[in-house]
């Protein structure tokens, strides 16, 4: 038989057996394969050639792959600020694929049937939210944040009872691990007070190896307050809403993860929530930095018996780090908003120069990707803000700061068109895709939208700016705003 290259681990199995619950996909009746990530597949080490003859099997749950060991992950998490227990109520991980260069990733399908965790669930997902996260989490890994990957996508051929009947499917999602602020929130609450070490040594050895050696608790804590730092100034640096920042929604790894009621915002406006189940908005754009913190710290609850045995240091300790979130997280979007305007070498002026933009932004109602792509392209005669008197004022500041540094301003329009997208997977364009989808089986646009946002800062976009013939001027409308 051909080689289809999986290479499974399961080093997550290794861990005390309340951590998961060995499982069985259920089987689909007529398996579909409708999309597929064949760059993925390649860097995974999986053989798609040889693969695609098991595909709709696999990647449905009907089979299990080579050397796969079927289980559902136990976690607990806060969900809008209330704790849970919880586990994976509709994912099933099927192994820790190792890639041809040596890293552990998991293989886990999403919406393969009931676990023992899925409580009142149906352990099952329509069609429309798995092909959302698809092309928005390969989005995320365009754009150069870290996430969750999508491998595949089949359709079961059965029909899911949500408010109507809709079409099923399983996503195939790849992770740097599963391990999320809510597994160690679970650990803490095991009887035997052992586990959460044991769990934390665990994500060390996994995902934070040089933080071995004396006081590696802490060093690990740090490592998750920088990469959750990093990550979240990325997220509003490209004005991405996660929408359900709960605590089992977020990964000790760094990556993003569950792709819900998330979306990209369209005009500058902090307070912008998208999702309707968060009523008090929360999980708002402005809100995101702080809603990190706060989950570090239900983190950090879980490990203060690993800091330091006594409790009150421990805290003290825990303390000091968290309060270094804010710090690192202002570094971080500082740095990448001075990016986003070009602006090369420190000058005094430079923060009063990203508020006094984002003001404008948000007084004007403007498109926060569009204006910063604009700024990138010099081109911005055709966008409203222009025309206001207040925004030439900061325009020709601007521009003047841009003479006054080391490299030509040809050059840092061209860096700028580098950290600053073209292209976003724009909520109306992904409902369009979600529709054709769903309501006709038709991924055409699906397709072309994810091949779009495989490359979000091509200069070859910005033909979609330019003087586009007739029958492209949807396109330029709908990319750009
Ligand atoms: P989420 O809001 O997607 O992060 O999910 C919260 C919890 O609900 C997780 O433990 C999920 O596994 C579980 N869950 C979500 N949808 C289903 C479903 N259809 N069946 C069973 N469990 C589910
Ligand atoms: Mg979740
Ligand atoms: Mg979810």
């Amino acid at each position: 038989m051909e080689q289809s290259g999986w290479q499974l681990e399961h080093s997550y199995t290794g861990l005390p057996d309340v951590f998961y619950r060995k499982t069985t996909p259920e089987v689909a009746e007529f398996p579909e394969m409708v999309l597929f990530n064949w760059k993925l597949a390649e860097s995974l080490g999986l053989e798609p050639r040889n693969l695609q003859l098991e595909s709709n099997e696999v990647f449905s749950g009907n089979k299990v792959p080579d050397g796969g060991l079927p289980i559902a992950q136990a976690y607990a998490g806060h969900q809008f600020g209330s704790f849970t227990m919880l586990g994976d109520g509709r994912a099933i991980l099927l192994g820790e694929q190792i890639t041809p260069d040596g890293k552990r990733m998991d293989i886990q399908l999403k919406g393969a049937g009931r676990t023992a965790f899925s409580r009142m669930g149906d352990g099952r997902s329509p069609l429309g939210p798995m092909l959302r996260e698809y092309i928005i989490s390969e989005a995320m890994h365009a754009l150069g944040i870290p996430s969750t990957r999508a491998l595949a996508l089949v359709t079961t051929g059965e029909a899911v009872s949500r408010d109507r009947m809709l079409p099923g499917a399983v996503l195939t999602r790849v992770a740097e691990s599963h391990l999320r602020v809510g597994t160690f929130e679970y650990g803490a609450r095991l009887e035997d007070k052992s586990h959460i070490r044991t769990l934390a040594d665990y994500a060390i050895k996994r995902h934070y190896p040089e933080s071995e050696g004396p006081e590696k608790y802490r060093k690990f804590f740090d490592a998750v307050i920088d990469r959750q730092a990093e990550l979240i100034s990325k997220w509003q640096l490209v004005g991405f809403i996660h929408g359900v920042m709960n605590t089992d929604n977020m990964t000790i790894s760094g990556e993003t993860i569950d792709y819900g009621p998330c979306a990209f915002m369209d005009v500058y406006d902090p307070e912008t929530a998208f999702s309707s189940i968060d009523v008090n908005k929360r999980y708002r754009y402005s809100n995101q930095p702080g809603i990190a913190q706060w989950n570090l710290a239900r983190l950090a609850e879980t490990m203060l018996p690993l800091i330091h045995e006594d409790q009150e240091e421990a805290m003290k300790i825990a303390q000091a780090s968290l309060g270094a979130f804010g710090k690192q997280y202002n570094e971080y979007w500082r740095s990448g908003m001075r990016d986003k305007i070009g602006l090369v070498g420190e000058q005094e002026a430079d923060d009063r120069l990203v508020e006094e933009l984002l003001d404008l932004l948000h007084e004007y109602k403007a498109d926060y990707t569009k204006t910063f792509r604009m700024l990138s392209l010099d081109a911005l005669e055709d966008m409203p803000l222009y025309a206001t008197d207040t925004f030439k004022d900061w325009y020709d500041a601007w521009q003047e700061r841009l003479e006054s540094q080391s490299i030509s301003i040809e050059a840092a329009y061209k860096k700028m068109r580098s950290v600053n997208p073209a292209v976003i997977p724009r909520n109306h364009l992904v409902e369009e895709a979600l529709d054709a989808a769903v309501e006709n089986g038709d991924f055409t646009k699906a397709s072309k939208l994810i091949e779009v946002l495989s490359s979000p800062f091509d200069d070859g976009h910005e033909r979609m700016f330019k003087e586009p013939p007739e029958d492209e001027k949807r396109v330029h409308m709908t990319y750009c705003g």
